[in-house]
């Protein structure tokens, strides 16, 4: 069966990338302020899909104010398990213009890989779903077991409806195990199987000085920089080496055990392999201690300012802002407490803020 299956794939797998192509080039952004109506068309086009791979009961799960999910199924396995495929259709948005090689939504090859906002996350995903059931149903005429697929339409914007929408679906979604085609292979050519993930505690941080900006010249000197303050603080986060400054930040962090030892060196993953998947660039050193980029990826915590805000180019003049804003996010290891673990950021960050600026977390 796996040997007609396969070779179902190879003859057809031109065929596959279109496919990927085509859903690419519907901008299904989740995010508000983008159209809903490319949602849906993105949820019809996944469910074509899976209806010519040979699914049944193809439909698209609707509740109130959510994208539309997609379900399809095929259970002619009698005795056999199901598996639950999961994959999501919504993606980013594009992000700044100038710094892509060709539009976020018109796929292009470039040196045998395809480019375009959700190639791979997490289009790719989903046809990685379909080729594959595909290639079994109609190259070898069956699965070796039973198959459930959902493919979510909003895990962009936090899967919000999702926990309401199991519950109401759970007879329909009931199966033995869940495959997440939602995550990356260690290297190109190398398929990999993602056993956990880090989590993630994040929230905004907001330093104010005056009620409004006032010019630099006539105020500037006894007023402090809410940006300088800002700065100040985040650069107490972390030490010299970039790891994590803020006391007992690291005290619950489960040790490595032996296993996880062995199967990390076996990767045989070195600090040429990272810089060079990171794409690094020449004379920028890695950070976070002696660890190894493995330990340091998938077993340490590991902090970031994902934005940071006060004025903004286009607005730029001889001010002192009122406020300046930013936007962190610590990712979790395991034994880590979410609440524990923000309360000990929030705490540092106030401690660390100088010249009594007013601090605001949400
Ligand atoms: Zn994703």
């Amino acid at each position: 069966m796996l040997r007609k299956a396969l070779a179902y794939r190879e003859t057809h797998q031109q065929r596959f990338v279109q496919d990927l192509s085509g859903l690419v080039r519907i901008p299904s952004c989740s995010f508000p302020g983008f159209p809903p109506a490319e949602l849906q068309r993105s949820a019809e086009a996944v469910a074509e899909l899976c209806g010519r791979a040979g699914l049944e009961h193809v439909k698209l799960l609707r509740f109130p104010d959510a994208p539309p999910y997609v379900y399809g199924d095929w259970l002619h396995a009698p005795r056999r398990p199901t598996v639950l495929l999961y994959a999501h259709h919504d993606v980013q948005p594009p992000g700044r213009e100038e710094l892509w090689k060709s539009p976020a939504f018109s796929p292009a090859v470039r040196g045998g890989r395809l480019y375009g906002r959700g190639a791979c996350d997490d289009k790719a995903g989903i046809c990685l779903h379909t080729a594959a059931v595909e290639s079994f149903l109609q190259g070898a005429g069956k699965l070796p077991l039973n198959v459930k697929v959902l493919i979510e339409g909003e895990e962009e914007v936090s899967s919000r409806h999702l926990p309401a929408l199991l519950e109401k679906n759970a007879r329909l979604l009931q199966s033995d195990t869940i495959a997440i085609a939602d995550t990356g292979n260690f290297e190109t050519g190398l398929p990999s199987i993602t056993t956990s993930l880090r989590g993630l505690v994040a929230f905004d941080v907001t330093v104010r000085v005056t009620e409004r900006s006032l010019h630099s010249g006539m105020w500037g000197g006894p007023l402090p920089d809410p940006v300088q303050a800002l700065s100040k603080m985040l650069a107490s986060l972390t030490d010299a080496y970039g790891r994590i400054a803020v006391p007992g930040i690291y005290r619950d962090v489960r040790p490595l055990s032996a296993v996880e030892r062995k199967s990390f060196a076996s990767l045989r993953y070195g600090e040429s392999a990272f810089r060079r998947q990171a794409s690094a660039l020449p004379g920028v050193q890695t950070v976070g201690g002696k660890s190894s980029p493995a330990v340091k990826l998938w077993r340490e915590p590991t902090l970031a300012v994902n934005a940071i805000q006060a004025s903004s180019r286009k607005d730029c003049a001889n001010v002192i802002n009122e406020s300046a804003w930013c936007h962190l996010g610590l990712r979790t290891v395991p034994d880590m407490h979410a609440g524990k673990t923000a309360k000990l950021l929030m705490g540092h960050l106030k401690r660390m803020a100088p010249w009594g600026v007013k601090v605001e977390f949400s």
